[in-house]
């Protein structure tokens, strides 16, 4: 592990800190107020773009000095920010848009900064990601983040193979050119599931398209723009057997169908040809364990 000791000729000092700062996916006002404490009292923020980071800071009336960090760069440019850190500047790290290091570059400088010992605080916010999930409904708590998919279609198809059987929602970036491309391959190897499409989020023209894959498709204007993330329901699980007593029918609609007391109530009566009272009567017991 390399430690903070580029010259032992030099007084040793403290080192500074790595705070990894989230910035806007879109709207300025997303900004956190630690991003911009932070932001106002770093020594430098390294960024990809300084151009795009100069608009932000001139935004927010912050005049730390900008220094490049890109991703064809990036060994090179973490070397020299480790060096600054171990002589004890603090650096703020950001993107053009987002968290950095989620498809975005950052883990090179992370990981030199973790191993020379040097302090790294996540100053958290927007991502595309999270903000695409916290509005998509999903009620499973696992999903798969597969990043941006390739833009070649053998590479493409090669992946949906390998996430045909997963259970979970697969979560994507897109470029809008490859969008209709991609969707039509999704179709073909994982089926026509259910999608969601979210396009400028949290833009003025911001919008969620939901349906089968081919619907999505059909639906997605030739020559979109902007920003999207897409949202595929997993495969669906084997079917679950389903229990034979009342009570136990109860706990399956509730903990495995996500159904409400009313729904549930309502299918065992239809199916059993049993009197709604009499099963809404244990529905309430077994619902009531969640409470106790
Ligand atoms: N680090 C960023 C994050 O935390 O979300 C992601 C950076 S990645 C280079 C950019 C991709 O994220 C875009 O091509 C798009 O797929 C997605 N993205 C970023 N901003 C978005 C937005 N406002 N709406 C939808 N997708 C967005």
């Amino acid at each position: 592990m390399t430690h903070c000791a580029f010259d032992s000729t030099l007084t040793p000092q403290q080192p500074g800190r790595l705070y990894v700062v989230a910035t806007p996916i879109g709207n300025l006002g997303d900004i956190s107020q630690r991003a911009i404490q932070t932001l106002s009292s770093v020594d430098l923020i390294a960024c990809e773009d300084t151009r795009h980071t100069k608009k932000l800071c001139r935004h927010l009336n912050i005049a730390t000095p900008l220094v490049s960090y890109f991703r064809e760069r990036e060994q090179e440019k973490a070397a020299a920010l480790l060096k600054l850190l171990c002589e004890g500047k603090q650096i703020a790290l950001v993107s053009d848009a987002g968290t950095p290091a989620i498809c975005d570059p950052g883990a090179v400088l992370v990981n030199k900064a973790r191993d020379a010992g040097i302090d790294i605080v996540a100053i958290a916010g927007p991502s595309a990601l999270v903000a695409a999930l916290s509005i998509a409904g999903l009620t499973q708590a696992n999903f798969f983040f597969g990043g941006f998919l390739p833009a070649n279609a053998a590479a493409r198809k090669h992946l949906f193979n390998t996430l045909a059987t997963l259970p979970y929602p697969l979560v994507f970036y897109e470029a809008p050119h490859r969008i209709k491309a991609s969707l039509a391959d999704m179709a073909a190897t994982l089926g026509d599931r259910q999608a969601l499409l979210f396009r400028e989020l949290t833009k003025i023209h911001e919008e969620c398209l939901e349906g089968p894959l081919s619907v999505l498709r059909e639906r997605i204007k030739d020559g979109v723009k902007g920003e999207l993330v897409l949202i595929v329901h997993g495969a669906a699980s084997p079917p679950q057997e389903q229990p034979e007593d009342i009570d136990g029918l109860l706990r399956w609609y509730r903990d495995e169908q996500q159904s409400s007391l009313k729904q549930a109530v309502a299918r065992i009566a239809a199916d059993l040809d049993l009197p709604r009272s009499q099963v809404y009567k244990k529905a309430l017991a077994i619902w009531r364990e969640i409470d106790s």
